[in-house]
């Protein structure tokens, strides 16, 4: 007879997703390293390159205290993320707007990451893994480190490089911890495209 599921096998389930996830987003962060024009941008990418692999193995230290295989599930949603940053890279690459068309998309990856892990360390401390909780909460930092530092880029460089001029002036820390996009819009001057 069919068990019944729980919580503990949503986690599982979801663990694998990311597991998946995080592979393909890693894997795709050398080209984007590549294709940056902006040093910065170039850099923010390696450095979370090198992060996303601790990240993977986070993981696999959690799958390991489950008991469980580390193991992959495809997931959806990364896959379509990863098409669509492969297309404005294909649309884009060559313009003036490139830089800020990988920002966009990396920042999408980013989102994802954030809704998952941070769903993950919720479900682990309820399900009483704190250890997995403290894990998954480190990725959760650095990834939302990550999507600042993007953010930052974007408002500053990038915008310049795309020929906007006016580099958004010292906004020193005014949007802090939210972890979203480039949510304070430079005052003046036109909206997005
Ligand atoms: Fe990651
Ligand atoms: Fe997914
Ligand atoms: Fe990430």
């Amino acid at each position: 007879m069919a068990k019944e599921k729980t919580l503990n096998d949503l986690f599982l389930e979801t663990m694998k997703d990311v597991y998946y996830a995080e592979k393909q987003g890693s894997r795709m962060m050398p080209k984007m390293a590549k294709a940056a024009k902006n040093p910065e941008l170039r850099q923010a990418f390696e450095r979370h390159r090198e992060e996303s692999e601790g990240q993977v193995e986070r993981l696999e230290q959690v799958f390991e205290m489950l008991g469980k295989p580390a193991r992959g599930k495809p997931c959806e949603s990364m896959q379509g993320l990863v098409e669509e940053m492969k297309e404005v890279m294909d649309d884009f690459g060559q313009s003036s707007a490139a830089d800020a068309g990988l920002i966009a998309s990396a920042q999408a990856i980013e989102h994802y990451e954030i809704a998952r892990y941070g769903t993950l360390k919720t479900w682990a401390a309820q399900l009483g893994m704190d250890d997995a909780a403290k894990l998954l909460d480190e990725t959760l930092q650095e990834e939302k480190r990550t999507d600042e530092i993007l953010s930052r880029i974007a408002e500053g460089a990038a915008n310049e490089d795309a020929g906007q001029g006016e580099l958004s002036d010292d906004d020193d820390d005014a949007e802090d911890e939210s972890g979203g996009p480039a949510k304070e819009k430079p005052k003046g001057k036109s909206k997005a495209k």
